[in-house]
This record gives structure tokens, sequence and C-alpha cells, in this order.
């Protein structure tokens, strides 16, 4: 028989902490007395891919943990995430929460969560984060906001978390966390909904990647490529946080940003222009492809003019 069980489900990007997060969560319960079981699971190890982290919290301990299939709580470091990954969102519990990170207001992320028999936190994870720690990284904030809805850690022993998982930075990012466990609004369930969720969380990493087909070993053509695997199907924009916009004024066609760019999002386009006497000419010029760019930022620091900035999208 269970006392106390807290089973959620972050996602986010590499890059953002989620794995931290979830340690400095863990870390900062067992402080206060619990248990905890952390795995965080990867796909692609790269910035701005998408991850995911299991966390679970009880006041006894458990010598055989089952995966998590229905969480308590899913927290989102990135609203961006929450359409590719609907099945985690479906599969909270009622009355459970679903906690994001997001710039849009709290009435636009609940239409974008789509459910009310669950509870919605939001706050804006990384406009704290670049005020407090000057990272877009909203991994501070959302352990205030997990401390916030579920009553646990106590911030005391977040603080503590943060020292020992971090280890520099301390004040910054629990100032940061604080922030966000104050200001974050909270929209309360407005339906009871069924005592179950309507899906459960596969044990496959598929829900990472989105929808695409288990086929079998032998289903495998001979040389042949099993999906997911194409960039021309997924299209990896939707990872960034910032997108590069251009000032053409200040370009002087060097072209760093186009040799740095990591993953060819630099393109180089011809555009209408003024040109002398008002005619029009056609000039070329640097364009991104927000289709694949990710938005790490390396263009604009390359640059040598500042032609480039960073802005931000969520
Ligand atoms: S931010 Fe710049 S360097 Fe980075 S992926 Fe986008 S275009 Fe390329
Ligand atoms: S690095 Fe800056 S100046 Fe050079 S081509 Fe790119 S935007 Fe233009």
């Amino acid at each position: 028989m269970y006392l106390m069980r807290i089973e959620s489900v972050w996602i986010g990007r590499g890059g953002q902490g989620i794995v931290t997060a979830v340690y400095i969560v863990a870390h900062a319960s067992i402080s206060d007395g619990l248990y905890a079981l952390a795995n965080p699971e990867f796909g692609a190890e790269r910035r701005g891919a998408p991850v995911k982290a299991f966390l679970t919290l009880t006041d006894y301990f458990d010598d055989s943990p089952e995966p998590i299939k229905n969480p308590d709580v899913a927290v989102f470091l990135d609203d961006k995430l929450i359409e590719p990954m609907r099945v985690v969102v479906d599969a909270v519990r009622p009355g459970g929460y679903v906690a994001v990170s997001s710039g849009k207001s709290p009435e636009d992320v609940a239409k974008l969560v789509g459910r009310r028999d669950v509870n919605i936190a939001v706050v804006d994870g990384i406009g704290i984060a670049l005020k407090h720690v000057g990272l877009a990284v909203p991994n501070g904030p959302m352990v205030g906001v997990f401390a916030r809805v579920m009553g646990i850690p106590r911030l005391e022993s977040v603080k503590e978390a943060i020292a020992s998982q971090l280890g520099k930075a301390v004040e910054q990012n629990f100032a940061a966390a604080v922030e966000a466990y104050k200001t974050a609004v909270v929209i309360p369930a407005s339906e009871t909904g069924s005592a179950r969720a309507s899906v459960e969380i596969p044990t496959t990493s598929a829900f990472l990647t989105g929808d695409y087909e288990l086929v079998g070993w032998d289903k495998i053509p001979e040389g042949g490529l099993a999906f997911p695997g194409s960039s021309l199907r997924y299209k990896t924009g939707s990872w960034r946080v910032e997108r590069p916009v251009i000032d053409h004024s200040k370009c002087i066609m060097c072209r760093r940003c186009w040799i740095y760019c990591p993953d060819d999002a630099v393109l180089e386009v011809w555009r209408e222009a003024k040109g002398p006497r008002g005619r029009s000419v056609k000039v070329k010029s640097i364009d991104f492809d927000y289709n694949y760019c990710k938005g790490c930022g390396i263009c604009a620091e390359v640059c040598p003019t500042g032609a480039i900035k960073m802005v931000r999208e969520i």
C-alpha cells in the first residue's frame, strides 16, 4: 500500500538542463526525507534534441519500480514539445498537473494542452532564467514550479541541491527557482474527468520522436533505411529557443556565418534591394533556413560586424 508516490515525466531539449533539473528535485527530496528515482533518457545526444527524464518520489523504499505510464505531473521545458509529445499530456492522471515553461499567455498554453481535467501551471521559465542566470535555460524555474504545485521539495532543500548539482551560480539559479515558484500561474482543472487517463506512455522510446511505425527486423528492406532517419521528414527547426535575425545593412558578405553554421542553415539568396536612383536591384544576401536552424547562435557569435542578432522565439 503506497503512502505517498509522485510520478513525473520531464520533457525538454538537450542543453536546457533537464537532467540537472530532475537530479536537483531528487536530491532535494532526499534531503527532505523521501526516496527518489531519477532516470533520464536520451535520443540524439546533441543540443536541441528532445530529452525526457522520469522522476518518482516516494516516502517508502520501492524495490521494484515500474515504468511511469500515467504521471501525476508532466513538466515541459519548451511549449513547442507539447504537440509532438501529445501522448505524455494525454497520459497525465486526471487531477494531475501539466507544468509548462512558455512565454505565451496561460490561456494560450491551456489551449495547447487541451485538457480540462488536469491543472495547468505556466511560467515564463526562459524569461526568468535570462533575468537571473543570463542563459535561456529554464530548468531552475521549472524546479521551482514543481516545488510549488507538488508542495515538495522545500525551497531550502532546493538551494542545497542546486549547490550540490551545479557548484556555481547557486544564488542566481536559486533566485530563478524562487521567482518561478512565486509567479507561476496555475489554472485549476475545471472538469473531474474519469479516474484514469485515456492513454499510457509507451515503454519504448517511440514517443520521443513522434509518430512512426515500429517494424520487425525481418520487415526492414536489405540495405534500406528504416524511418526515422531523414532530414527531409524531420524538420529540426522546432528545436530552437532563439532565432537568428540579420540586419542586411551591417552585413559585408564575409560568409563566416555560412562557414560556421553546423546545420547548413545559413543560405545565400538573391534579395530585392533599392539600387542607385531608387531602382530595384537583386543583391546576394544571407538568409536562414528556419526549417533546420536550431538556434545555436554560432552565426551571431562569429559575425565580425554584429549583423546577426538572436531573438527569443518561445
Ligand atoms: S543559429 Fe545560426 S549557426 Fe546556429 S543553426 Fe541557426 S543559422 Fe546555423
Ligand atoms: S558573418 Fe555577418 S557579415 Fe559575414 S556574411 Fe554572415 S552576417 Fe554577413
